[in-house]
């Protein structure tokens, strides 16, 4: 039986995108066009850690002629230079993968100070135009807080994937916790989808774009690290995955609780100019 989640799957889910007529776009060209009602996939990274295996799937992706987005973070198990140079040459959009209200402990001016600055840092290998919650499934701070104290479109962003789609009209499909069908397990950065449509693997995925059974629109976020090639990182990943996924069902819902609170918070600054949709912030619907 051949294995999920390594890169020649990947190309494999790729090439039956472009064969059942998808255009495939980065987060920033999508949103710079004039979009029409085309089959399109809007494919984002989220590059957590790893990030040599971004660089694979980057060249995978250039191999096909494709450009999408890769949104690094700034502490160092993601943050590698070289890579993120590399990445760029290769033609994608590198963006900024924002955890600033967790690194600054909820301290809001810490955390401005912060995205600022990192976002100064990412700026020098690309023009970065969007930017891209972090999850922090591990801090009690949710990373999207920020936008209570300052607006993303006041630094020439244009816009955050939680933010500036409208999820009812295009699917988000996400690798978190390397299944395709994990919603349960996701803690927060998640979207409140409105299509029911459930893929139980990327085999699956595979067969039903080839089948026409995929809505037209849809936004699929990857963590390269969950992919590999190499049977040993393969194996060593599927194990540490199902028992991350088995704690995660146990805490998801105890944290989106208390996000719930947070976000009850007097009126954001941002929302007064608010993104078409807001989505649910709270991951717990
Ligand atoms: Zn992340």
């Amino acid at each position: 039986m051949p294995r999920d989640y390594t890169f020649d799957c990947y190309r494999d889910l790729l090439e039956a995108a472009l064969q059942a007529g998808y255009r495939i776009t980065s987060v920033r060209d999508y949103l710079e066009a004039e979009n029409s009602d085309s089959k399109t996939i809007i494919l984002r990274h989220d590059v957590d850690k790893k990030p040599h295996n971004s660089l694979r799937a980057a060249t995978v992706e250039r191999e096909l002629g494709l450009k999408t987005t890769y949104y690094f973070r700034i502490v160092k198990e993601s943050n590698v230079p070289e890579v993120i140079r590399k990445i760029a040459e290769l033609g994608h959009e590198i963006g900024y993968h924002y955890e600033d209200m967790a690194l600054a402990r909820g301290d809001f001016d810490g955390a401005v100070r912060s995205f600022e600055e990192n976002l100064t840092y990412f700026r020098t290998f690309y023009p970065v135009k969007t930017v891209c919650m972090h999850g922090s499934p591990l801090s009690k701070w949710n990373n999207r807080l920020i936008w209570k104290k300052i607006d993303y479109r006041d630094y020439d962003i244009i816009g955050e994937p939680y933010c500036d789609f409208d999820f009812s009209q295009t699917l988000y499909l996400t690798d978190s916790c390397r299944t395709w069908d994990g919603h349960n397990m996701i803690i927060r950065d998640k979207v409140a989808n409105s299509h029911d449509v459930r893929v139980s693997s990327t085999f699956d995925l595979i067969d039903k774009l080839k089948s026409n059974e995929m809505p037209a629109h849809i936004m699929v976020n990857t963590h390269p690290q969950r992919w590999s090639t190499h049977f040993l990182e393969w194996s060593v990943e599927f194990v540490g995955q199902n028992i991350k996924n088995f704690v995660k069902r146990l805490v998801a819902g105890q944290i989106a609780r208390r996000d719930d609170t947070l976000f009850s918070l007097p009126t954001p600054l941002s929302v007064a100019r608010a993104p078409k949709v807001d989505p649910d912030l709270s991951g717990s619907r």
